[in-house]
């Protein structure tokens, strides 16, 4: 971390349930224990080897680097509960075979984690993985949509990276199909 650098406060514990507002703020001093940061009219104080809030009571804030981070967090938790619930109540009967085959492939595929990082390239069918460190993100979002952005930043490491993404096909049949003989 760096004297200047943005980060952003999530709140949690107590503070989550006051207000759900993510503060922009900046690093104001980084020493050997302690990092200060400034939020508002506020100075927070932080561990600076395990990044927590230096308090008496439970933490209020966590740091974030980037809202990418924490929007990754809350898109995971949501999938997370949602995937778990669908098979916990009658699921038996919300599935086809072919769905349970297709699960069961993707929950086999080996975990990202295997993979060594840094490496020269990555593809991957529904998300970004960054070929530095890693880092897995939504890479319509990180392109905005715009499927002419070729650069772009890792909101993890911060490196740039080139994006090539690629397109679905969406075959549509046309009444009978047609004059066929
Ligand atoms: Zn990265």
């Amino acid at each position: 971390m760096q004297v200047g650098q943005k980060v952003y406060l999530e709140p949690i514990g107590d503070q989550s349930r006051i207000s759900s507002e993510i503060l922009e703020c900046e690093v104001l001093k980084v020493g050997r224990k302690f990092i200060y940061i400034n939020a508002g009219r506020r100075e927070m104080k932080f561990h600076t080897d395990t990044l927590r809030q230096v308090t008496r009571y439970s933490p209020d804030w966590q740091i974030r680097f980037s809202l990418q981070e924490i929007e990754d967090e809350k898109e995971f938790n949501n999938l997370h509960s949602q995937l778990e619930s669908a098979f916990r109540y009658g699921s038996r009967d919300k599935f086809t075979l072919d769905q349970l085959r297709q699960i069961k492939r993707i929950i086999d595929e080996p975990p990202k984690s295997e993979i060594k990082f840094p490496t020269e390239e990555t593809v991957s069918v529904d998300t970004c993985i960054c070929p530095y460190c890693g880092h897995e993100f939504n890479g319509q979002r990180a392109i905005n949509n715009n499927l002419d952005v070729r650069i772009i930043d890792c909101s993890k490491c911060r490196k740039e990276m080139e994006v090539y993404p690629s397109v679905e096909y969406m075959c549509v049949a046309i009444d009978g199909g047609g004059e066929v003989e």
